[in-house]
């Protein structure tokens, strides 16, 4: 039993004197979900690009060609509308410069909005780091929050990351960046070489030594560090060196998994267990619609229980509530059924039947 009163709970348990119950019948209710990585200008996908097992370079060329023949649209209500029906109270969501407020403002939702930075070459920092200033000022705190998001090590000149870390710091907002996330990746920042090279030159985006040759996750992650607050997103292929240095920054730095993202492109089995033991905060996300089927955090969170059976279902639940929240730095508001946080609960009908374990009938 939960008591509520306007937008707050007031007590879990046995509810004070002469409250109206309402009876929701067999469900389990839950603290909304939290979302913490999203790209909902890719909602109006019906279905992923590419077939299962593609490499990322090959997706991302996919995602270009995407974004230059098709009006993102009303896509971002979409998905924001989308997550609502699912039980989604909070989204970290990465946006597209030009993004448009309204859309974001019309779905009562509390978002994060990361803005996507790209600047591969030194001659376009410059212009994003404008476009950072711009963002941070139109922040409107009531509707939403501003957040920063350096696309990747492939894509963001060091230059970039490191003024981007700075106004983090300056102005207290969270970093979220695509890190570790491919094999691909790692052998561009190793040998400044591979597939990320030939997409890079295609693109007309490839600077010798704009890339630093000989570098690691490790490396990024010791400039993230001096963030306000830092999201990894993936953080697939981070060792443990680099899941140790995350570990002694739980507060401020996380890893975000999005669970059916890294099954799509096949990745190595994601290094769950290893994080969670070494004290990593990790959050979920579903990503975008353009690598999961939907936005829906309870399939995410039914396929980690799938994928990870010696992970207990009780942390599972966590990863997508209150371990999210913590990682877009709204623990204090949602995530948890406590007095004082949050009234926007999700409801799950259950099957009618009993178990010793209620995570059972959850997922
Ligand atoms: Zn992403």
């Amino acid at each position: 039993m939960v008591t509520v009163d306007g937008d707050r709970i007031i007590s879990v348990g046995r509810p004070p004197a002469g409250v109206k119950v309402e009876d929701l019948g067999n469900v389990a209710i839950l603290p909304g979900l939290i979302n913490a990585h999203a790209h909902l200008d890719l909602s109006d996908l019906c279905d992923p690009l590419g077939e299962p097992g593609i490499s990322l370079v090959d997706w991302i060329r996919l995602v270009i060609d995407h974004r230059l023949t098709t009006p993102c649209g009303r896509a971002v209500e979409q998905g924001l509308q989308e997550s609502v029906d699912c039980g989604t109270v909070a989204i970290g969501d990465v946006a597209q410069p030009g993004w448009q407020a309204e859309q974001i403002e019309s779905v009562p939702t509390d978002v994060t909005v990361f803005l996507e930075l790209i600047a591969p070459t030194a001659q376009r920092v410059g212009s994003a780091i404008e476009l950072v200033e711009g963002h941070i000022g139109s922040a409107n705190a009531a509707l939403w929050h501003a957040g920063l998001g350096p696309h990747a090590p492939y894509s963001v000149h060091p230059k970039l990351l490191s003024a981007v870390v700075s106004l983090s710091a300056a102005r207290r907002v969270p970093i979220a960046m695509h890190l570790a996330e491919s094999r691909e990746e790692l052998e561009l920042l190793r040998t400044g070489g591979g597939p990320f090279r030939e997409l890079l030159e295609q693109l007309g985006a490839w600077r010798p030594g704009a890339i630093p040759h000989g570098a690691r996750p490790l490396d990024y992650l010791h400039t993230l560090a001096s963030a306000h607050r830092v999201l990894v997103i993936h953080g697939n292929y981070l060792d443990d060196e680099e899941i140790a240095f995350l570990a002694d920054r739980a507060e401020r730095m996380s890893v975000i998994y999005c669970p059916r993202t890294h099954s799509f492109f096949g990745h190595r089995p994601y290094p769950l267990r290893e994080m969670l033991a070494a004290g990593v905060t990790v959050g979920l996300g579903t990503d975008s619609r353009a690598s999961a089927p939907d936005l829906n955090m309870l399939a995410e969170m039914r396929h980690v229980v799938e994928k990870h059976p010696d992970i207990g279902r009780d942390v599972v639940l966590r990863l997508g509530t209150l371990d999210a929240a913590r990682a877009l730095g709204c623990g204090h508001r949602f995530g948890s059924l406590e007095p004082g946080k949050s009234a926007k609960l999700a409801f799950v009908d259950l099957p009618d039947r009993d178990a010793a374990d209620p995570y059972e009938l959850l997922f």
